[in-house]
């Protein structure tokens, strides 16, 4: 098996995802799939460091083949219920504010597996970050069996309406499978105009759509 770092392939991604487990094994195994891929592509995730539901479906997908994986927990979940103690590191933080900006530092890309409230505000809020220039890494959503169809049909009403940019529509990918969402993540360039929402250049929202 290959495990070197391969020069196509990213150093580390950040991982969002649902710390259910009341969930169907359908999502369990796509989570480990796309694990087994990244470690065989010799990239590395951080994550919220939960060893449950889909988060601990990848972290022990990716720790059985030696992959790096990186938790990053507040310490009011660093429990033995919930925090992952098999993880190349661990790292315990103060709030859940500095554990996801944490997250987003150290890595290169975003994945948001299948997940609840907590997946969607990680996700959003990286997006947002993404449309106000704090960042330009990819970011896209693994789309297992459809389960993001209505999110993404959503935000398609939302740019409908107006209320997302053309340009802004295109920060988050999609993908229906581990291998076809980083083939994407990886080809992902910066769209044009960006600075649009921030400068209010060029048309304003609504007139254009
Ligand atoms: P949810 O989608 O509501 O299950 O929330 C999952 C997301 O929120 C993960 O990506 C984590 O970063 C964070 N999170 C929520 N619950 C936990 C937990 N018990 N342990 C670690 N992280 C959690």
């Amino acid at each position: 098996m290959k495990t070197e770092k391969d020069n196509n392939s990213f150093h580390r991604i950040c991982i969002y995802g649902g710390s259910s487990d009341t969930i169907s094994p359908v999502y369990t195994e796509a989570a480990a799939e796309l694990g087994h891929l990244l470690a065989r592509e010799g990239t590395g995730i951080v994550f919220g460091g939960g060893k449950t539901g889909m988060m601990g479906a990848i972290a022990d997908a990716m720790r059985a083949e030696g992959a790096e994986v990186i938790g990053i927990i507040p310490e009011l979940f660093n429990t033995p219920e919930l925090g992952h103690q098999g993880l190349t590191k661990l790292i315990v933080v103060d709030t859940m504010h500095t554990r996801k900006a944490q997250m987003a530092e150290m890595a290169d890309a975003f994945v948001a597996l299948p997940g609840g409230f907590g997946t969607y505000e990680e996700l959003f809020e990286i997006l947002t970050w993404s449309q106000i220039g704090l960042h330009t890494k990819p970011i896209g959503v693994l789309n297992v069996q459809g389960y993001y169809d209505p999110l993404l049909d959503l935000i398609e009403h939302s740019r409908q309406h107006g209320f997302v940019y053309d340009e802004h529509r295109t920060l988050l990918m999609s993908g229906k499978n581990a291998a076809e969402l980083l083939e994407k993540l990886k080809t992902y360039r910066t769209p044009d105009g960006l600075d649009r929402w921030v400068h209010r250049k060029g048309p304003q929202a609504g007139s254009e759509h």
